[in-house]
């Protein structure tokens, strides 16, 4: 999860004038927002990954082991990937 309050001190935001605070603060929350929306991608005893916004993928096995080491969102609904290989599940 996002700090705004260490954003705001590590981007040196704080102290600037009121206009431009107000600005970081409205990026801050949309993109707290963004990373708290997530797509969960399960992974079948198949090998398929189905996901949460309704697609099924299959993976090279040679190229990535799971889907967010090709890439960080989902290439559907364009949301944080999520995901969780079989054998997650199997422990759950
Ligand atoms: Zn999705």
């Amino acid at each position: 999860m996002i700090d705004i309050e260490k954003e705001r001190e590590r981007t040196g935001y704080s102290g600037k004038p009121q206009q431009w605070q107000f600005g970081f603060d409205l990026a801050m929350s949309i993109a707290q927002k963004a990373e708290s929306e997530k797509c969960v991608w399960r992974e079948t005893e198949d090998g398929i990954w189905g996901t949460e916004c309704g697609r099924d993928y299959v993976f090279d096995s040679y190229a990535a082991q799971k889907p967010s080491d090709s890439g960080q969102y989902c290439s559907n609904c364009g949301k944080k990937i999520e995901d969780v290989p079989f054998e997650d599940i199997e422990h759950e």
